[in-house]
């Protein structure tokens, strides 16, 4: 699929017959122009040769069936992966990716370990979601939440990323709601304030992971660059100007950042009106393991004692290396 000279195409063309072609891409869901029986033959063999609609993607189902995993060859070549995850009644979750690889090396995280290829598109972020709304739409059902948090930085590829939102989010597009929409940063604190700017009520979620800056900067070396105290502050400006929540994940690490002391010093800083913790389960690496249920309840009580608003997030997929932080591909690939 490419649709990056849609846009070219549709400029010499009538308003509504980009309405039109919008409503055939992101509606019907169609998988070939000639699908489009209400677009003239001539415009339909254009859009054909410029802007192919067919995904190249194998996918990958797990045990359990609640994760598909999407590996989806891009135009050159570079292969990207999306996951689309089946909670109860019908609460489908897509979790897209921003980037190839990611530039932020985290030690816990497989993309991060992968290295950096480059920023996707506007149209490659949306393919994600169309892949699998056809997938759905073939069973009889439909996407109600996106993630982005797959592999990459949100907030390197901004406009991009912005772009892609809002197709996701427009009428004429895939028309889901703007609160059905999150966006995950490692903290970068630029993107964080600008998306304040923005007038659209986005869920953002800190991938926080550490109660203090010396463990954070071991896990996420970027946290050098923007330490605790700084990205709190971006994100009480963001809370000011939006009045929206904002999210903090952390992943339970064994060892690492789990202990008492770790939530008590968490508990200090995320004791804030409209801030709110997501424990997550970590997927375990070679480097890295899960803490134990009973390390993670405790945590959790420490956090719910001080008064923090905490949430839980449970994995799956693992078995098809779907979950968080799992998602790396290896170079190019020949499907
Ligand atoms: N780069 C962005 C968005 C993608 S990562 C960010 O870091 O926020 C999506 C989430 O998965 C992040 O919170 C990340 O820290 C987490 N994650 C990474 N590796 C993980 C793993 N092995 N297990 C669980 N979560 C992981
Ligand atoms: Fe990149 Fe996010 Fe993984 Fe860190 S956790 S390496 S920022 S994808």
């Amino acid at each position: 699929m490419d649709l990056s000279k849609l846009d070219k195409i549709l400029k010499d063309e009538k308003k509504y017959r980009a309405q039109q072609v919008k409503r055939a891409v992101f509606k019907n869901l169609i998988k070939d122009w000639s699908e489009a029986t209400s677009l003239a033959v001539i415009l339909r063999e254009k859009l054909t040769q410029e802007c192919p609609l067919e995904i190249d993607a194998r996918v990958f189902i797990s045990k359990d069936g609640q994760a598909i995993k999407a590996l989806i060859k891009l135009k050159d070549g570079l292969a990207i992966e999306s996951v689309l995850m089946r909670y109860k009644e019908g609460r489908n979750a897509i979790c897209a990716s921003t980037q190839v690889g990611c530039p932020l090396g985290c030690v816990f995280c497989a993309t991060g370990k992968m290295g950096f290829k480059r920023n996707l598109d506007a149209g490659e972020i949306v393919e994600q979601i169309l892949f699998f709304a056809r997938y759905l739409k073939e069973r009889g059902e439909t996407i109600k939440n996106v993630v982005l948090m797959g592999m990459g930085e949100p907030f390197l590829n901004y406009d991009n990323v912005l772009l892609a939102t809002r197709i996701i989010n427009d009428k004429d597009g895939l028309n889901l709601g703007i609160r059905h929409i999150s966006i995950s940063t490692a903290g970068l604190t630029e993107g964080i304030r600008k998306l304040a700017e923005e007038n659209l009520a986005v869920n953002l979620a800190i991938s926080f992971h550490a109660p203090d800056d010396e463990l954070r900067a071991r896990l996420m070396p970027i946290g050098k660059q923007y330490p605790i105290e700084k990205i709190l502050s971006a994100v009480d400006e963001y809370i000011e100007k939006t009045g929206r929540k904002v999210m903090f994940e952390y992943v339970l690490i064994k060892g690492v950042n789990d202990s008492d002391a770790d939530a008590k010093k968490l508990a200090k800083l995320m004791k804030k009106k409209l801030y709110m913790v997501n424990l997550i389960a970590y997927n375990s690496t070679n480097d890295f393991s899960q803490s134990s249920p009973e390390r993670t309840a405790r945590f959790k009580e420490i956090l719910e004692n001080e008064g923090v608003s905490v949430t839980e997030r449970h994995s799956f997929g693992t078995d098809i290396f779907a979950a968080c932080g799992q998602l790396a591909v290896s170079g190019v690939v020949k499907l």
